[in-house]
């Protein structure tokens, strides 16, 4: 099993351990989406909070993401957590 690390916390894990947020072909970035790049995310508020701020899903995505994209993986993401 690949380890996988939250761009938040930067701690390692299994994948199941972590959301997986990827952008698809047409850049649009998402919860489960997209084959090529992704990023991984602690299933807690901390590292939710923490990966939409400061440009880290930009920096481990490799380039921008849109508001509303963050808008939406946030609601979901924060969602998942209840
Ligand atoms: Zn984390």
């Amino acid at each position: 099993m690949p380890e996988r690390t939250c761009i938040a916390c930067r701690n390692k894990n299994d994948q199941g351990f972590f959301w997986r947020v990827a952008r698809d072909f047409e850049g649009r970035v998402a919860l489960w989406k997209g084959h090529g790049r992704s990023a991984y995310i602690c299933k807690k508020q901390e590292c939710i909070d923490g990966a939409l701020s400061k440009g880290r899903l930009e920096r481990a995505l490799k380039g921008p993401v849109a508001s509303e994209d963050r808008r939406v993986l946030q609601d979901e993401l924060i969602c998942k957590l209840r």
